[in-house]
Parts: structure tokens; C-alpha cells; sequence
């Protein structure tokens, strides 16, 4: 059984939606609601008696944990949700929520997301700052750290263990009850478990707005303080560095960690990345990323035609939506088409929608020269892990570079040439450049450097007795999806 507990105080304006939407669930077991009352003086009670639903006065304190405690006691099912009164719910939350216990015996709690009803125009931001930080925060520390008061569900044996709401006056959902049910068992974030809540919490006057976050950080600075004043006595007999060096390290760790995943091409912190091949022969493998871009992409094929070297090249959406018949070229000049997404976006990886890009560019490719890439490369190498959850959705693998030639800030097409070759092991993937994001006929855009400098690099490492092989070669993995 599910106890839905939802605490009110003048919610007249919006609980009878919030009502009817939980009174309207597909869930096919048996759950209460119950609607804890927190003074109301407006007609919230009589409109929830309306609805046939269990009504519990709690007049003690003016709190919403105050609240939530009082209802909690009240329920009789195994799982207690939280609700908030100007919420409305899909018709399938209950049943998620109870899928998500059944699926996940070790969880004993597990929140989801907010989304607005009548969404501001920066809502998408912030839910791209929340959903980000709760998918990081539940892959590094087993918790999502923004818990959302009005979709949070645990288990009732887990929340007694706890003592309950334990009378935290300030954001009980938050910091308070996902941090000690952590210590029981896993809390989960599930973004699929969503809800529509009002923005009458954010449509206000910008000042009012600013106000109440400057309030709402002190009382989160102050339940911090105590934590940390606790901590303090606990640690008393450590030295003041140690302390320092205590609390200060994890955080530096982990940015540096983060930013190293993000920005480095190679680093395998947020999921597998390809960036070299492990075949002891002494092959390489040439890469050329952000064309078609014509003319230069042409005179490129037509040098490796002359060489007959076969290589790869990661093109971008937008280009070969504008240049189909170099697109087309490519393959059939038996080289491989990789995706490089679709508008080139320099920061694509950091918001989900972002990382959607990569399917777009699939249909451009598809659509053109009729093959499905299975090599994606991010745009300037950055990833994060739905980046890379996104690739491995599509059936793709992430592959960036080991050499790269700084080909944009050189003007000698000889210089490009020798520190490619100074720098190149068995193995290695080769950066080029045959474009520039999705620009072209501008300075940035020229490639005549990479086009002069191709017949020396090849020439040099073949002296050196190299051998040029396609990535999808060098790696032992199709070139395409079916
Ligand atoms: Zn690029």
C-alpha cells in the first residue's frame, strides 16, 4: 500500500487539481491520501473532504516537515510519497513509483523531477542545473542532492529507522531525510518520474525572487554551520590544517576530476573513449573532422587518391546537408564517414538537448549517403556522461585523437607535417582538420595548410615505414550501423 501524504496551508487555489490527478492514477494497487492541514483558513480542508480523502489537522507548528511528520504518522501504507498541494501528477506516478521499489530492492527511497506548469522563460535552465547535478551526485555519491519536496517517495520501515523527519525546520526533504535515509539504503533519482508543478514559487518580481534566495541560502548556510559545528566537536582533536585539508580536498579532487573528463579528450572519467588502437603492427590512422568543407575537403580526397591511403572523416551535419556530393564522395571513395554532430556547438555536451544533436547529425548522414555512422566524435573532444549515455543509446562509440597538430596556430605547412610525425606512435589517430565548425569561405575556414601539408605527413611516416588504416580498422569495430 501507498500513503500519499501532502501538507497544505491555503492551497484552496490549487488542491482540487492536485486531488484529481492523484485521485485519477492507473496504479493498481491500494494507496490513501492523505492531506495534512496546517491551519488552513481558507475552504482547503472542506475542498479535500470533498474528494473522499483522509484530512489531519496539525495546528502544533506552522512547518511544512511539521506537517509532513503529522501525516506520515498518520499512514498505513508501506511506502509514504510526498505530494506538494500545487502540484499535479501524471496518471502514472504511483505506478512508477511502485515499479521503482519493486525493481530496485536495496532503494528505500527514490525522488524525481519538477518540471513547471506555466514554465519561465529560464525554466529549461534550471532544469538543466538540477537534473545535472542529481545525475552527478547520485553517480559519485549514491544520492541525488536535490531532492524535490514534491515528488519524493520511501519506504515507511526505512523512515522510521531514521526517526522520521526529525524536526529539521528548514528543507526536511532536501538535506534532512534523503541524507539519513542514505545511510539506510539507496536513494535513487529517476527522471522519469516527473511532475507539474505551479511557478507561483518563481513568478514574482525579480527583487522578491532575489530576497527569498538570499533568505533560503542563509537557512541553508545555517543548517550547514550546525553540521559543520558538529562535525568540529568531532574532529576536535585533529589539527586545524587537517581540518582544512579534510573538508577542502574532496571538493578540489573532484573539480579537478570533473574538468579533466570534460575537457581532455582521452579521459575515460565519465565512460569508454577510443582514442588510439592497440594493434602492435605500425599502423596509424588519419582523421579529418568538421567537413565537407569545399573546396579543401575535395583536394584532400583527391591527395589521398593519389597516395591511396584511406582515412576517416568526422563531419558535421550542417556541412553535409551543404556539400551532399563531397558527403557522397567520401564513401565511395572507400574512406569512412564518422559523426561529428550536427551544428557543432562547442558546449553541445553540457545539456542533454545538446547531446541530441548527435541523432540529428545521423539523419543528415543517412539521408544523404545512405550509411549510419558507428563512430561519433564530440566537437572539440568534450564529454559528460549523458553525452556519452546518448552515443551508447544510438549504438555508437566515442572516438577522439591521440595526435593533434595545433594546425591552427602554425602558418608553416612543414612544421604541421614534422611534429605529426615527431609525435606519432604504433597506433595512434591522427587530428586534421578539413573545416571549421560549420563555417566556411572565411579566413579560420581556409585549410590550404592541411591540404599542403597531407602528401608530406604521408610521405614522411610511410619513410618511417607506417601504414595507413581507417579508425573502424584500427580499432576492429564496423564502420556502420545497420
Ligand atoms: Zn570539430
Amino acid at each position: 500500500m501507498i500513503s500519499v501524504v501532502i501538507p497544505a496551508l491555503n492551497e484552496g487555489r490549487f488542491i482540487a487539481d492536485c486531488l484529481e490527478s492523484l485521485k485519477n492514477q492507473d496504479y493498481q494497487g491500494e494507496y490513501e491520501i492523505i492531506v495534512a492541514d496546517n491551519g488552513s483558513t481558507d475552504n482547503t480542508a472542506s475542498i479535500a473532504r470533498s474528494y473522499g480523502v483522509k484530512v489531519v489537522l496539525c495546528l502544533e507548528k506552522m512547518s511544512v516537515s511539521y506537517a509532513r511528520q503529522v501525516g506520515a504518522d498518520t499512514a498505513r501504507g508501506d511506502i509514504i510519497a510526498q505530494a506538494d498541494a500545487d502540484t499535479v501528477y501524471p496518471h502514472d506516478w504511483l505506478t512508477k513509483i511502485a515499479d521503482h521499489f519493486s525493481s530496485h530492492p536495496d532503494a528505500v527511497a527514490v525522488t524525481g523531477r519538477f518540471l513547471y506548469k506555466d514554465p519561465p522563460s529560464w525554466a529549461k535552465f534550471e532544469y538543466f542545473l538540477r537534473n545535472s547535478t542529481n545525475r552527478l551526485t547520485a553517480a559519485l555519491f549514491g544520492r541525488p542532492l536535490l531532492v524535490s519536496g514534491a515528488t519524493f517517495a520511501f519506504r515507511r520501515s526505512a523512515f522510521l529507522d531514521v526517526d522520521g523527519y526529525c524536526n529539521v525546520s528548514y528543507s526536511p526533504d532536501q538535506l534532512g531525510i534523503s541524507g539519513r535515509l542514505s545511510k539506510a539504503g539507496k536513494v535513487y533519482y529517476d527522471r522519469d518520474l516527473y511532475v507539474l508543478t505551479s511557478s507561483r514559487s518563481v513568478k514574482k518580481p525579480l527583487l522578491l525572487c532575489i530576497m527569498e534566495a538570499v533568505v533560503h541560502i542563509s537557512h541553508w548556510g545555517g543548517y550547514m554551520c550546525r553540521a559543520y559545528i558538529n562535525s568540529f566537536e568531532e574532529f576536535a582533536n585533529k589539527t586545524t590544517l587537517r581540518r582544512i585539508a579534510l573538508r577542502a580536498s574532496p571538493a578540489a579532487v573532484l573539480i579537478i576530476l570533473l574538468a579533466y573528463g570534460y575537457f581532455i579528450p582521452t579521459s575515460p572519467v565519465f565512460g569508454k573513449v577510443y582514442y588510439k588502437g592497440t594493434e602492435p603492427g605500425k599502423v596509424v590512422a588519419l582523421t579529418f573532422d568538421d567537413g565537407p568543407n569545399e573546396p579543401y575537403t575535395s583536394e584532400l580526397l583527391d591527395i589521398l587518391d593519389e597516395y591511396n591511403v584511406k582515412a576517416t572523416f568526422f563531419v558535421v551535419g550542417e556541412n553535409v546537408e551543404l556539400y551532399p556530393e563531397t558527403a557522397k564522395r567520401i564513401v565511395a571513395e572507400g574512406h569512412v564517414l564518422g559523426n561529428h554532430s550536427y551544428s557543432h556547438n562547442a558546449n553541445h555536451a553540457l545539456t542533454e538537448y545538446g547531446a541530441k544533436d548527435l541523432v540529428l547529425a545521423e539523419k543528415a548522414i543517412y539521408d544523404t549517403v545512405g550509411v549510419k555512422p558507428h563512430l561519433y566524435r564530440p566537437p572539440h573532444g568534450k564529454k559528460t556522461p549523458w553525452e556519452l549515455e546518448e552515443v551508447r543509446e544510438q549504438g555508437m562509440i566515442e572516438v577522439t585523437w591521440s595526435v593533434s597538430t595545433g594546425e591552427l596556430n602554425t602558418k608553416s605547412s612543414v612544421k604541421v607535417a614534422d611534429r605529426i610525425v615527431d609525435e606519432t606512435h604504433r597506433g595512434e589517430i591522427i587530428l586534421l582538420h578539413d573545416g571549421y565548425g560549420t563555417s566556411h569561405n572565411c579566413s579560420q575556414a581556409d585549410k590550404s595548410l592541411t591540404v599542403e601539408a597531407l602528401p608530406l605527413i604521408i610521405e614522411k611516416l610511410r619513410a618511417e615505414g607506417y601504414r595507413f588504416v581507417t579508425v573502424p580498422e584500427l580499432l576492429d569495430v564496423t564502420p556502420y550501423n545497420n
